[in-house]
């Protein structure tokens, strides 16, 4: 049965924002976009809905949202049904590797799962695939807030390498580079990360309590005693988070 690693399912089963955005930065980046009725979303790796049900709600949006957990996939359903949404979006469990829309989107968004295309260049040119023109791009992912002097450090924030992001300057120019403009941004803070990376602790420490016999319980347990510390030295301090809003020059 086709579903992201289990772990992800365990650890992030109570967040409704899968990445360092908390509900007013969805909402601060919705009316920056000025989203009309009716306008279509596409959002590969949905997640648990959040962006494309509160924008339905908010602004009249339709969209598509494509994601590879079933739990959140069911989440994002139930959420669109709770908000009474669930006429205008349309949640899909499956890989979104090389997903394009029938019908051409106003907006073509991958928030957090730029990997699902093999990097952000490859992500924009999947996108783009969907987008009518004039219509946007949304990316959303990591750069580096301060650059690591080490490694070491870099590897602390779980990146394999330095070289996996830019500082935010030099990210915004090779968006240039690919030949988009960039329109718009909304950046995380701090407290955006606190609520992702938090979040789980509490998770974790229920899950275990509720699983004695999992065969997770171990990794999990391993997890929970290591990433406050981890969190706080590395990813706090290092690592920035944004969307940002592109449409082709
Ligand atoms: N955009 C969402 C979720 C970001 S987390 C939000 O902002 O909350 C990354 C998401 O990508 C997870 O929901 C995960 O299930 C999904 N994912 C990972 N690999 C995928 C793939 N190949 N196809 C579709 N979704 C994928």
């Amino acid at each position: 049965m086709l579903d992201i690693p289990r772990i992800f399912n365990i650890t992030e089963s109570a967040h409704r924002i899968h990445n360092p955005f908390t509900p007013d930065k969805f909402a601060t980046l919705g009316a920056a976009l000025h989203l009309v009725p009716g306008a279509r979303v596409l959002d590969l790796g949905s997640g648990s809905g959040e962006m494309l049900c509160t924008w339905a709600r908010d602004h009249g949006i339709v969209g598509t949202g494509v994601d590879m957990s079933r739990l959140f996939t069911g989440q994002a359903q139930r959420r669109a049904e709770e908000l009474g949404v669930a006429s205008q979006v349309e949640f899909i469990h499956g890989d979104a590797a090389g997903y394009i829309s029938d019908e051409k989107v106003d907006v073509a968004a991958c928030v957090g799962a730029t990997w699902i295309a093999g990097g952000v260049a490859g992500t924009i040119a999947l996108l783009a695939r969907s987008l009518r023109a004039g219509g946007i791009i949304l990316i959303g992912e990591p750069y580096w807030r301060q650059l690591p002097p080490t490694e070491d450090i870099a590897k602390g924030c779980l990146a394999s390498s330095i070289s996996d992001f830019c500082v935010l300057p030099e990210f915004i120019a090779s968006f240039g580079r690919l030949g988009y403009d960039v329109v718009e941004m909304v950046l995380a803070n701090q407290d955006g990360w606190d609520r992702y990376e938090a979040a789980k602790w509490l998770t974790m420490r229920r899950w275990l309590e509720a699983n004695p016999d999992d065969e997770l319980v171990n990794e999990v347990r391993a997890q929970l005693m290591a990433e406050p510390e981890r969190y706080a030295t590395y990813t706090r301090e290092y690592l920035g988070w944004g969307v940002f809003a592109l449409m082709p020059r």
